[in-house]
């Protein structure tokens, strides 16, 4: 291989290996990324939970709240006007007193500046609204102002006398997950962890949270599976043009490596053909100068003639066989004349006056529409490279013809050296010769075989080549009925 073809083989594989690292390190870090966004999502949700799971709790008591505030019956609400401080003082108090802790409370609102001596609608609103707030913020610090020792006890009971409900924070934590596109199964149990799991941050549960601690964790497991998933787009595209990337190499190498192949055959069959131009040219030339320079008799005159037309011949038939392949390509092959199929070959056989050649036919007569001319070329080439290269003490060449109700099927067999499984297909190809020996002494150009596959397929037939039982190869040839 040329060392330019080599280095561009070199260099193309580094460029794939270095891409695919790229990928892979690309990859890698998506991964990655993805991993922290699911680990930053299952915390976020989980405490979204859980505040909402708090804020219902904590919505559900000042409701109640606001029934005891409006009960008479519980608590009375009243104001008057206290003329040292220029301000309304509102004061609740519970109608049932306790026999210990505070009964009665007053108080005044910094944003109610009006002046009222009795509670209005106005005032009552204004006031019960200030209480609900104002718990409503208590409660977020997980602790509650005794305003009268019975609405104390009531409020702290509603609050914090129950436990977090576990199921409804865990109801909540799926729905909020699902909103953010994960339906993953997850644990709240810390004790039974299996491996290759992700854990949440500690989240406070407590009811008097932050005063109190209790915390929970979610656990998923084989998180994996999970993130391949949302990566699947990223990782067919990659996938993707690693393939096309791939198949790009495949061809360019493939083009080359047949480009540097066939320039070897050119150079091949140049050298070749000089060769077998040169000798009967050289031939001819002699021959003719020694019939000018010379006097000779009748008969030695006829032998420089034959000479000279022998090499011609030979010349005439060179040139032949290269146009053949041409013309045919450029003319194309019509399928004009119909032939008896026997009678056809034996014909070839006789015309080519050829020796130790046995004819086995189909015992039926079959008709075919071929082109008489090409077909006849193309097994007259098969019987001859069966002679041509037949290094038996006894060479013997047999032709078959069968028939079956699809096809007729041709075949050419020899007791030469057969053909290597390794180079079986490559003979039909363009100026091949196999490489062994000296090629210069069997005669040819490496075009036989891929004008006999020209011609076949252009009966939409097939060749193929196998090797003979004891020594040496059998061709054949299949025609469609
Ligand atoms: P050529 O003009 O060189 O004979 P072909 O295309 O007819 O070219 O054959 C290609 C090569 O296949 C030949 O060089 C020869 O090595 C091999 N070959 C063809 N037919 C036979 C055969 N019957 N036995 C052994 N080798 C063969």
């Amino acid at each position: 291989m040329k060392r330019s073809i080599l280095w561009v083989f070199i260099l193309m594989s580094l460029c794939v290996a270095g891409i695919t690292v790229f990928q892979l390190y690309y990859s890698y870090k998506s991964y990655a990324v993805e991993s922290a966004a699911f680990e930053r999502n299952i915390n976020e949700a989980l405490n979204q939970a859980v505040d909402s799971t708090f804020k219902d709790r904590h919505n559900q008591v000042l409701k109640k709240l606001r029934g005891w505030l409006n009960d008479p019956e519980f608590i009375t609400i009243s104001c008057k006007w206290n003329e040292v401080q220029h301000l309304t003082v509102f004061n609740i108090k519970q109608v049932v007193p306790s026999a210990d802790g505070q009964n009665d409370i007053s108080m005044s609102i910094d944003y109610f500046t009006e002046r009222a001596d009795s509670l209005t609608p106005k005032a009552r609103k204004i006031f019960i609204d200030h209480m609900i707030d104002y718990v409503g913020t208590e409660l977020k610090k997980g602790f509650v102002w005794y305003y009268t020792q019975k609405l104390g006890d009531s409020i702290n009971k509603a609050a914090f006398s129950e436990p977090q409900d576990i199921n409804q924070i865990r109801r909540r934590y799926k729905q909020t997950l699902h909103t953010r596109g994960i339906d993953l199964p997850f644990l709240f149990d810390r004790n039974k962890l299996p491996e290759n799991s992700i854990t949440t941050k500690k989240v406070n549960i407590a009811v008097g949270r932050p005063q109190k601690e209790e915390w929970l964790q979610a656990t998923f497991i084989d998180t994996n599976a999970f993130l391949m998933k949302q990566m699947r787009r990223l990782l067919a595209g990659s996938v993707g043009l690693f393939v096309i990337l791939l198949l790009c190499f495949w061809y360019t190498a493939k083009t080359l490596l047949s480009q540097h192949k066939l320039n070897k055959m050119k150079d091949d069959f140049i050298s070749n053909m000089t060769h077998e131009i040169h000798t009967p040219l050289s031939s001819i030339l002699v021959t003719a100068e020694a019939l000018k320079k010379f006097r000779h008799d009748e008969e030695a005159q006829q032998s420089y003639i034959d000479i000279i037309l022998h090499q011609g011949q030979k010349l005439s038939a060179l040139t032949e066989e290269i146009l053949a392949g041409a013309k045919m390509e450029k003319a194309g092959m019509p399928l004009g004349d119909i032939i008896e199929v026997n009678a056809f070959i034996k014909n070839i056989i006789d015309n080519g006056h050829y020796k130790n050649i046995e004819y086995s036919g189909s015992g039926q007569s079959v008709s075919l529409k071929v082109n008489a001319l090409h077909l006849a070329n193309a097994v007259a080439n098969l019987i001859d490279n069966a002679i041509k290269y037949n290094t038996a003490d006894e060479p013997l060449v047999t032709i078959a013809c069968t028939v079956s109700n699809k096809e007729v099927v041709i075949s050419v067999t020899d007791n030469g050296p057969g053909i290597p499984d390794s180079e079986k297909e490559r003979i039909f190809g363009q100026f091949y010769r196999i490489p062994s020996g000296n090629v210069h002494n069997i005669k040819g150009y490496g075009l036989g075989l891929s004008y006999v596959r020209k011609v076949v397929a252009a009966h939409k037939g097939v060749i193929s080549v196998k090797d003979n039982v004891s020594s040496g190869s059998i061709f054949t040839i299949k025609l469609p009925l």
